[in-house]
C-alpha cells in the first residue's frame, strides 16, 4: 500500500450530503414561495424533476455552455416552465432563496465528521478540491463545522479550470505544496474526480455509495466513507 500525505476531498456528495440538504431546502423554498397556490401540489415531484434539470444545467456549466448566473435561474425557470408556471419573477425569487439558504444546511454523508477525526488524527494534510461556487461553498464548510480539517480549499470558479480539466487539480497540488506521488483525491464523481484526478497522474478513490457499475479503473472505491480507515 502506498503512502499518502495529501487527501484532496471533494465537497458536494463526497462530505457534505447534498441531496438531503437540496431537499430540505427545496421543500422550504416552494412553501415560502407559495407554489401550491401556482398549481404545484406534488412538492416531491418537483424536487424529483428540478433534480433532472439541475444535473442536465451543471453538465452544459461543466462544459461552459451555460454561466453561473444563468445556471441558477434557468434549473428554476425550467421546472416551473414544465409546470405550467409561467409568472414572471419567481425562478429569480427561488433562485436567490436556493442560494441563501441551502449553504445553511449542515446534514453531512454518512461517517464523514468521524472519518476525518481519524484522518487528522493519522496525520494526513487535506484539502478540497471543488467545482461549487466560491460565496455558497465557504459558507457550508464553516456552518457544517469541516472547516478546521482542511488546510487549502480549492474552488475550481475562481481558478478558472473545473475538475475534471487536469490544471484544476496541477493548481490543487501546487498552492497545497503537495507532490503527485503523495497525493489522493476522493469524490463521488467518475468523471469529474476520479477521471480528472487520474488524467492529471494524482490516484483516486471513487466513493460510491450506491454502488453503481462502471467499467472504470480506478485506484480504490468505497462504498461507505468509514472504508477510508481501511486505506489511509
Ligand atoms: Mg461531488
Amino acid at each position: 500500500m502506498k503512502t499518502y500525505k495529501h487527501l484532496f476531498f471533494d465537497l458536494d456528495r463526497t462530505l457534505w450530503h447534498f441531496d438531503r440538504n437540496s431537499e430540505e431546502t427545496l421543500q422550504e423554498i416552494i412553501l415560502e414561495q407559495r407554489l401550491h397556490d401556482y398549481g404545484v401540489s406534488d412538492s416531491t415531484a418537483f424536487i424529483r424533476e428540478y433534480r433532472k434539470i439541475n444535473e442536465m444545467c451543471w453538465a452544459q456549466y461543466r462544459k461552459g455552455e451555460l454561466d453561473k448566473e444563468s445556471l441558477r435561474v434557468i434549473r428554476f425557470s425550467r421546472v416551473l416552465e414544465q409546470h405550467g408556471v409561467h409568472t414572471p419573477g419567481i425562478a429569480e425569487r427561488m433562485a436567490e432563496r436556493y442560494v441563501e439558504v441551502s449553504p445553511t444546511k449542515t446534514v453531512l454523508c454518512d461517517g464523514a465528521m468521524d472519518v476525518l477525526e481519524y484522518l487528522k488524527g493519522r496525520g494526513y494534510v487535506m484539502h478540497i478540491i471543488t467545482n461549487g461556487f466560491e460565496e455558497v461553498q465557504f459558507v457550508k464548510l464553516n456552518n457544517s463545522g469541516l472547516s478546521p480539517f482542511f488546510q487549502e480549499v480549492i474552488i475550481s470558479e475562481r481558478i478558472g479550470f473545473k475538475k475534471p480539466h487536469p490544471k484544476a487539480f496541477e493548481f490543487a497540488l501546487r498552492t497545497s505544496g503537495a507532490l503527485q506521488d503523495e497525493s489522493i483525491v476522493i469524490g463521488d464523481d467518475l468523471e469529474a474526480d476520479v477521471g480528472g484526478a487520474r488524467k492529471a497522474g494524482i490516484d483516486q478513490i471513487y466513493y460510491n455509495p450506491e454502488r453503481l457499475t462502471h467499467e472504470e479503473v480506478i485506484t480504490h472505491e468505497i462504498a461507505h466513507l468509514h472504508e477510508l480507515r481501511d486505506l489511509l
